[in-house]
């Protein structure tokens, strides 16, 4: 099974408690294609400009993703810039360049229509849109978003979600967008937006799965206490480095997982909210995309064991 992702790739400016860095290889669709590729294959649909070199592309592509979807256009790369010294679960937005972003317009190319997930990572809403629209046949939909899309796009933004299985956001993503701040009162008014179901993400903490009776249109035989809530818990680790990614990493891993095993029962949801747990906990040992780059499939398998084991009653 395929995955088609479209979101932002990107150069990000960043400091952490650990330290800056400057322009390193980054973006929502970059940090869930690396994350997923451990799982499925992934495409990739996005722009980037000039300064984006092929040892960049190369990142991707020695993972086995095909980013005969990358565009390269004039001008430079989609930049942002954060920071996380105030808070090293939400990131502070210093700075959005769209750039080469702000007049793309996504082209399909015909090696990816027979992609069977879809994944909107986070990048404008039209565009976001746009893809969904090319991509009408697909199994599963995903998504995801940010305050800055919630706060400021938010029409575009509602019709996005009225088309997702699932939707993928944190904790204040969730209230910001439902405008409530109880954490179940705000998921089920998420989704009463449009998502059949609900990934929150608590950062370091893990993330919790809400199911509506509509979810995944064929959660197969689900007995009601698996529509209830699951809590993946995160891993405690000694050394969060850069939390950039993290989210986009779970992201990659939960779908990735779903879309290798091709259905989605509960047991399947359920193992992938780990996998997703597991491959954020790896996303911020190092700056940017770097601890993906070394990782390998034994030590996301030892790492999924470990988890099992601090949550298993
Ligand atoms: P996260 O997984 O939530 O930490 O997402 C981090 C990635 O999101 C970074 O690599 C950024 O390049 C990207 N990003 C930040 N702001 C935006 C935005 N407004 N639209 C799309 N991508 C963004």
């Amino acid at each position: 099974m395929s995955i088609l992702v479209v979101g932002s790739v990107a150069f990000d400016s960043l400091e952490t408690p650990s330290g800056k860095r400057e322009k390193i290889l980054g973006g929502a669709a970059t940090h869930f294609s690396l994350a997923a590729s451990f799982f499925t294959d992934v495409r990739v649909i996005g722009v980037v400009g000039e300064d984006f070199l092929p040892e960049h592309e190369a990142v991707m592509t020695r993972r086995g993703i095909d980013t005969a979807g990358i565009e390269h256009a004039k001008g430079l790369s989609f930049h942002w810039t954060g920071s996380y010294l105030k808070d090293l679960n939400a990131a502070d937005t210093l700075a959005t360049d769209l750039n080469v972003f702000a007049t793309f317009e996504p082209k399909i190319p015909a090696s990816y229509l027979d992609s069977d997930y879809l994944f909107l990572a986070n990048i404008d809403p039209v565009l976001q849109a746009r893809v969904r629209k090319q991509m009408p046949k697909v199994k599963m939909v995903a998504g995801d978003t940010m305050n800055y899309w919630i706060a400021a796009h938010r029409e575009n933004l509602l019709k996005v979600l009225a088309e997702l299985d699932v939707l993928l956001i944190n904790d204040g993503e969730a209230r910001m967008l439902s405008g409530e701040s109880n954490a179940l009162r705000a998921a089920q008014m998420v989704m009463a937006l449009g998502p059949k179901s609900l990934v929150v993400k608590h950062g370091e903490y893990g993330a919790t799965a809400y199911f509506s009776t509509r979810s995944f249109g064929k959660l197969e035989q689900t007995h009601e206490l698996e529509q209830r809530p699951f809590r993946a818990p995160g891993l405690p680790l000694s050394d969060v480095v850069d939390p950039t990614g993290a989210g986009d990493s779970f992201a990659g891993g939960f779908y990735g997982y779903i879309a290798s095993q091709g259905v989605t029962t509960p047991e399947v949801v359920r193992k992938a909210m780990f996998y997703g747990s597991v491959m954020g906990s790896f996303a911020v040992e190092r700056f940017g995309t770097e601890r993906l780059q070394t990782l390998t499939r034994a030590e996301i398998d030892e790492r999924f064991g470990q988890l099992r084991e601090i949550s298993h009653l």
